[in-house]
């Protein structure tokens, strides 16, 4: 991380300029309609500090702003659906949704998804982080970005392993925990059942990796696969855990090409605990 004291003041881009600069870098061409736009706040403020996070909770942004970031870069919705629809909230007067969007107003946050284009990359951001994060690299299929050939491990082994280098606290996990796997499909966020099952069903895979599904669809479908003995299991690391390595890639490719105004990763904190 550069100190701040590295960058001057007075030529601070706007959060408008930045983004251009991210379209001009991603390397793939912008596609209309996209998740990929302006939130909340004015894109043409000047920039003070980038903090790009999984997901922007309300306690990502009371952190960003307390470290003086005013341009928040977040992966899923501030809002609470897929397009952040707040009609819906507003004429409700929803109590959760006005807090938050006070909050952005009072400090003069602008938040900017980045959430289509980071993983229409080739290769996928989020996939690339995730991969750097376990360090399976030399695991990937050459042909199947989402399929890893692991050493022979226990169900029970390969759950550990992923929660110890994810940080997860409520890691869930169907099937046998004595089961050998070696054979992994791998589905980051919430791609839906078709996804899920389409990479589960792949040549090989013996347990599908996931951030998050509808319980009464994958997870039934995997749990019905383990008991006919045509997969050995499903693991369930959580949407933010899933994907989180995955932002954190960003900074390090934002910082390639932003050098006037620190970016900063502000991780998102896992949202469950469980009882001992
Ligand atoms: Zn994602």
């Amino acid at each position: 991380m550069v100190p701040l004291t590295a960058f001057s003041q007075g030529t601070r881009p706007t959060a408008a300029q930045i983004v251009e600069r991210i379209k001009a870098n991603v390397g793939v061409p912008w596609h209309e309609p996209t998740v990929d736009v302006f939130k909340a706040g004015d894109p043409d403020a000047a920039v003070t500090g980038i903090a790009v996070t999984m997901m922007a909770t309300l306690d990502v942004l009371q952190r960003a702003a307390a470290r003086g970031d005013n341009f928040i870069i977040t992966h899923e919705p501030v809002f609470y659906s897929h397009l952040d629809s707040t009609g819906r909230l507003e004429s409700l007067r929803d109590p959760v949704f006005l807090a938050k969007a006070e909050f952005i107003r009072e400090h003069h946050l602008v938040v900017w998804r980045f959430h289509d284009h980071w993983h229409a990359r080739r290769p996928d951001g989020i996939r690339t982080g995730m991969v750097r994060a376990l360090g399976w690299e030399k695991f990937q299929d050459t042909e199947d970005g989402n399929v890893f050939h692991i050493p022979s491990t226990t169900l029970k082994g390969l759950a550990g392993d992923l929660k110890k280098l994810l940080d997860i606290r409520a890691l869930r996990v169907v099937g046998d925990p004595d089961a050998i796997v070696s054979t992994v499909g791998v589905s980051e966020g919430f791609p839906g059942f078709e996804v899920n099952r389409d990479i589960f069903q792949r040549r090989g895979v013996e347990v599908l990796v996931i951030g998050e599904a509808h319980e009464w669809e994958t997870v039934e479908y995997a749990a019905d696969a383990v008991t006919e003995g045509n997969r050995r299991g499903l693991i369930i690391l959580g949407h933010i855990p899933s994907e989180q390595s995955g932002m954190k890639e960003c900074v390090r490719w934002l910082e390639t090409f932003v050098k006037d105004v620190p970016v900063e990763f502000v991780p998102a904190r896992e949202p469950f605990w469980i009882p001992e």
